[in-house]
């Protein structure tokens, strides 16, 4: 790919690599490329980081056929940068944008552009204990006209913001509502995919989870509202009895990186794996009875996030007495381990 680079006038100030946040802060530059039906995609370049002009009849406004990713750049302790699976989200985008009937870019182009970006930017990828680069991709229907089609002008976007520790203080357990009215998604609809829809339709669940002093939403599947799905913006898994549950990808949670990574791992190590439907109840119930030893939401974001306590109608459960529980930690130490260079990357996932 012959990508266009038009400079900056003045950089930006690097903002305190102990005062990241998450998303506050954008770097210099960002990737543009267009697609144009009958040309297919057109004219790639890194321009100044800024607003993109839009027409107020946009498809993407109106009928939101948009997609996005999220994975991250690394610094090592040798100071090179990493990227963690950049190919599944690729792969992941791909099979979003046929859902929405958009056009994707293939794999290799993809993770062309994200190098192409990152390195042009790689004095933004921080070095503190942590830190990390957070790289959205994001796609969606630019052209002018009012009615519901297929668009036929497409722009795909890369922004990259520099990143904090999700928990600055460490991981600690946290409390979720068990969300028992609103869903997710269906069979047949937009559960697997990344697109802005599914999290425009769930922060009325978020607000509701807040107001109970919850930190996220469990969602339930969305036909009886029995079955556990995932968190948030993250997977779940639950280890009951020493072996671990998580919902199977079977097209209503999204397959996350991190998910499919710490399944690895945890087949590495010997533990049994459910990838399987496991209703509400029976979490609760083992709860109950003291054998859920450990709950933990996985995603780029916070790479791990254990579970303290679930909350259901009128019922609750803690967790490990609302403590880190040691197989969570041990996930987390070792995939961000491998993730910052710290340990070998024997599974080949790091470029
Ligand atoms: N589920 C949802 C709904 C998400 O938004 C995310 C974050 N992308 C995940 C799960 C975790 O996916 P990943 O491990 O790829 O970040």
């Amino acid at each position: 790919m012959d990508i266009k680079f038009v400079k900056r006038d003045v950089l930006k100030e690097k903002p305190d690599q102990k005062n990241l946040g998450f998303g506050k802060y954008m770097t210099d530059y960002m990737f543009e490329i267009d697609w144009i039906r009958g040309e297919g995609w057109v004219n790639p370049r890194i321009v100044p980081y800024g607003p993109i002009e839009m027409d107020p009849a946009a498809v993407v406004l109106h009928y939101a056929q948009e997609t996005f990713e999220g994975l991250k750049a690394y610094r090592t302790k040798d100071g090179t940068i990493q990227l963690f699976r950049p190919e599944m989200n690729a792969r992941r985008m791909q099979r979003s944008n046929e859902r929405l009937c958009m056009p994707s870019l293939d794999e290799e182009t993809f993770v062309e552009a994200i190098k192409a970006l990152v390195n042009v930017e790689k004095d933004w990828v921080p070095s503190e204990e942590g830190t990390s680069l957070y790289i959205r991709p994001v796609v969606f229907a630019n052209e002018s006209a009012l009615g519901v089609h297929m668009a036929n002008e497409f722009k795909f976007v890369i922004m990259c913001c520099p990143v904090g520790a999700y928990y600055p203080e460490g991981i600690n357990p946290i409390k979720i509502l068990v969300e028992d009215e609103l869903v997710r998604a269906v069979k047949g609809g937009t559960g697997f995919t990344k697109c802005g829809g599914n999290y425009a339709a769930s922060i009325l669940g978020q607000v509701k989870a807040e107001k109970m002093g919850c930190t996220q939403v469990l969602w339930l599947d969305g036909v009886e509202r029995k079955y556990v799905e995932e968190v948030g913006t993250m997977n779940i898994m639950f280890k009951i009895d020493g072996e671990i549950y998580t919902a199977p990808i079977d097209g209503t949670v999204l397959p996350g990186v991190t998910r499919d990574s710490m399944l690895q791992i945890l087949k590495e190590w010997g533990y049994k794996i459910h990838e399987e439907h496991v209703a509400i109840d029976d979490i609760m119930k083992a709860g109950h009875e003291g054998r859920l030893e450990e709950v933990f939401g996985t995603g780029t974001a916070a790479v791990i996030s254990p579970v303290g306590e679930l909350v259901y109608k009128d019922d609750s459960v803690t967790i490990n007495d609302f403590k880190i529980g040691e197989l969570t930690q041990k996930l987390y130490d070792e995939l961000t381990g491998i993730q910052w260079g710290k340990l070998e990357d024997r599974f080949g996932w790091t470029q």
